[in-house]
């Protein structure tokens, strides 16, 4: 019971960072997999990232399905409960809008690490078209197909963009994807202005292993760690080290 007394205030802050950091405005959405339990996962009910609070916290059959908790779902949950099914390790999984990354959705100019701190955001970085299996859609993933198909999307990798609409990523904890997240929108915005000077030399995927590699060693004090108590303050909460 901790453990998920635990997993729900972490989840809570996660979703004040992800707003703090401008990743989640109105909309987006971050879960993590049920501490106890594998087949389920935890999200709050519709709400803006920034207003969440633990009772707002709702539990979900990977199939997308409510569990416990009161409120009216994300239309969107689809995306974590498929990711979740398909990924075993995947502990945290963050779906935005951020605003830089879509550009990277529609132009079929690949979205890829141009500084160190964003080698977590990965090497290779797919976009989901709705369009390819459903046609015209209003680009949500409104249902467990869809999510399943972007599921598939997304592969072993940890981002994914959604033409016209967003990205998602999943991390193996939820530090890692909340990381990744709010790098993935500061890769994005690099990536523009860079772009607009010139040609640009990428992050060589060898680096990106070997900056992964290090920063998955999680020392404290160190990567997500580090960054995660420079985001806690920002959020307004205290440090917890
Ligand atoms: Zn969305």
């Amino acid at each position: 019971m901790s453990d998920l007394k635990s997993a729900i205030d972490e989840l809570v802050i996660a979703n004040r960072i992800l707003a703090a950091e401008k990743v989640c405005d109105a909309f987006g959405h971050v879960s993590i997999r049920h501490p106890n339990d594998p087949k389920k996962f935890l999200l709050s009910r519709g709400r803006a990232p920034e207003l969440i609070e633990a009772a707002d916290i709702m539990q979900f059959h990977l199939d997308g399905t409510a569990a416990d908790g009161k409120g009216k779902p994300y239309l969107e949950r689809f995306i974590h409960g498929a990711i979740y099914e398909l990924r075993p390790e995947v502990q945290a999984v963050v779906h935005s809008h951020s605003y830089s990354v879509v550009p990277f959705s529609v132009i079929g100019e690949p979205l890829r690490p141009i500084m160190h701190v964003c080698a977590t955001i990965g090497a290779e970085i797919p976009v989901w078209d709705p369009q390819d299996n459903f046609g015209d859609t209003d680009l949500l993933v409104a249902d467990i197909d869809q999510g399943r198909d972007l599921a598939k999307a997304l592969g072993t990798r940890t981002s994914v963009l959604m033409r016209g609409h967003g990205s998602t990523v999943a991390g193996g904890s939820l530090r890692e994807a909340v990381y990744a997240a709010v790098m993935l929108e500061v890769n994005a915005q690099l990536q523009l202005k860079a772009q607009a000077m010139g040609a640009v030399k990428f992050l060589t995927p060898g680096e990106i292993e070997k900056i992964r590699a290090r920063q998955n060693k999680g020392r404290p004090g160190e990567g997500f760690d580090r960054a995660w108590q420079y985001w806690l303050r920002h959020a307004g909460f205290p440090t917890d080290e």
